[in-house]
């Protein structure tokens, strides 16, 4: 049992934050910290880091399922051991990045990695291992499993990890709502829930706190309501954006729905600032069913865009960049793609559309 703390020692505050770094890199990369000179790609899913002081390291980066189980880690582990200097580290994309200091380590690292089913690539110009939201692990609102749809779609590209053949490199987001906390990708699959939620009246008043699922509306569309006799909710239907929060503090809102919870298509986004600002992606495709367990029809657009985008960009730009010098109406010439009213936003209406609440949260 802890001991009783004495009130004229009040307890210190544990200060973890992030972790310090540098006790888990490898001996050369922490030697060299801030002196490295130049890199270059000495071949697909490999970096070459030069330093001043002549050093130098070779980083070979593996693609994962993201989501990894203790025996898959455990793998990876042991390869980073057996035929590296047993340090691996993992990118914000969930590739699998291990370092070593001598070039003929390489290729035995790559032929393990390869043999053990990891895909070598993911560097220079091609497409990145797809990201995806927290979905159905952490979250209490999606409307699909994102990493389902990251998964059937890397499996359908994961040539394109491995080849460097794009005229840049191309980041492919996932999110399971339109909050779209995945954030902006050069092409962003994002679910769309298409009607206002169904409302279980009789379960309202038991398992919803009403002043929380009214503040959580951000249109102001949820009211307060009696329903035979009950206290429940309603919606306005007209300002209803269907955007889901209202579901998670109050499930009998259901939006959730096999057919009208659809998929979309955005393109476009950038979050580097490194050579212009960085953009927001922009609707190009809506409507796609949310077909488990392949999403076959999500895959066959992404690869259209994809594949138009390698076969009419100039080298080094992105995809935003390439819509940008092209034109929004000879893209959808390019791809095919139809074009119709719903991808023009005239702002009409937007004072019942955008945020009405006066609720301020924090
Ligand atoms: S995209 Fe939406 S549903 Fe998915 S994890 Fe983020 S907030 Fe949750
Ligand atoms: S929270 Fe979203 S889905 Fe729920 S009523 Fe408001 S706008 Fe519609």
């Amino acid at each position: 049992m802890a001991e009783a703390t004495s009130n004229t020692q009040p307890r210190s505050p544990i200060e973890s934050g992030t972790p310090d770094p540098f006790p888990h890199m490898h001996a050369t990369l922490r030697r060299n910290f801030g002196l490295w000179r130049h890199h270059d790609r000495p071949q697909p899913g490999v970096l070459h880091h030069v330093s001043e002081t002549g050093e130098e390291v070779w980083t070979v980066r593996a693609g994962t399922q993201r989501q990894m189980d203790l025996a898959t880690v455990r793998k990876l582990c042991d390869i980073a051991d057996e035929y590296a200097d047993g340090y691996l580290r993992f990118t914000i994309r969930s590739n699998a990045e291990i370092t070593v200091d001598r070039e003929e380590k390489v290729q035995p690292l790559i032929d393990a990695l390869r043999g053990a089913g990891f895909p070598v690539g993911g560097t220079g110009p091609s497409v990145t291992m797809i990201s995806h939201t927290q979905g159905w692990l952490h979250c209490d609102i999606p409307a699909t499993d994102a990493s389902g749809v990251v998964k059937a779609l890397m499996d359908e590209l994961h040539q394109e990890f491995v080849r460097e053949d794009m005229p840049n490199r191309v980041h492919i987001t996932t999110s399971c709502c339109q909050i779209n906390c995945g954030g902006q990708g050069d092409i962003a699959i994002n679910i769309q829930h298409t009607k206002p939620p169904k409302i279980q009246h009789d379960l309202v008043g038991q398992v919803c706190e009403r002043p929380s699922v009214v503040a959580r509306c951000p249109v102001a569309a949820i009211r307060p309501a009696v329903v035979d006799g009950k206290p429940s909710l309603e919606v306005d239907e007209s300002k209803c954006v269907a955007c889901g929060a209202c579901y998670p503090p109050c499930p009998p809102m259901q939006i959730n729905d096999p057919e009208h919870s659809r998929l979309a298509i955005w393109v476009g986004g950038n979050h580097s600032n490194a050579r212009g600002v960085p953009t927001f992606h922009k609707l190009v495709v809506a409507g796609l069913p949310n077909n488990p367990p392949r999403w076959p029809e999500v895959a066959e657009h992404v690869k259209k865009i994809l594949y138009t985008y390698r076969d009419n960009a100039r080298d080094y730009e992105r995809v935003g960049e390439w819509i940008e010098r092209i034109g929004w109406k000879r893209f959808f010439e390019l791809t095919g793609l139809p074009f119709t009213k719903h991808h023009i936003e005239n702002w009409q209406g937007s004072r019942h559309k955008l945020n009405a609440s006066a609720h301020l949260r924090f």
